[in-house]
């Protein structure tokens, strides 16, 4: 499921190396990088840095893990990508050109379902103005089982009980 993305004025690749040339010790952005960023906006996806290898190179575009890591960090620096800690490692998804969406992760199967929920915005809006506080943005994950895995269980406990 992916939702409609939001209208930007540069592409990621070009608001990338906008940020590395404005850094106190200006980088230009390598082949690989170029690469790498093409590849993660190419599709919207929650992954981390392991998968992201294993898919490049099935793609047939090899990447070193040393400027993988590297990379994935500079990328959330530069307000491109989102982290997300979801299971033991750390997650990655678009922010640029993506609108702000909350998270159900399935802790079994780790199906990760996006949601947009009005009333949700409206109540982080509502708890910001009491405390007289600007939000920039959040992080919204709830933790369970989705419901395939759910699905699953009840089967298998049917069966259990035969
Ligand atoms: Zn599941
Ligand atoms: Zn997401």
């Amino acid at each position: 499921m992916q939702l409609p993305s939001v209208e930007v004025s540069q592409s990621p690749e070009a608001k990338f190396r906008e940020y590395l040339a404005s850094r106190p010790k200006p980088q230009r952005c390598t082949k690989q990088q170029e690469r790498m960023v093409r590849f993660i906006f190419s599709q919207h996806n929650h992954f981390d840095a392991e998968k992201l290898i294993d898919a490049m190179k099935q793609a047939g575009l090899p990447v070193s893990r040393a400027t993988v890591y590297r990379t994935l960090t500079k990328l959330v620096d530069a307000g491109l990508l989102r982290r997300l800690e979801l299971g033991p490692s750390m997650y990655y998804e678009h922010d640029y050109g993506y609108p702000q969406h909350e998270h159900l992760y399935c802790q079994r199967c780790g199906a990760v379902i996006e949601f947009q929920h009005p009333e949700l915005d409206a109540l982080i809006r509502q708890v910001g103005r009491e405390h007289g506080f600007h939000a920039n943005s959040h992080t919204f994950i709830v933790r369970g089982t989705c419901s395939e895995c759910n699905r699953a269980r009840v089967t298998k406990r049917r069966l259990d009980l035969v």
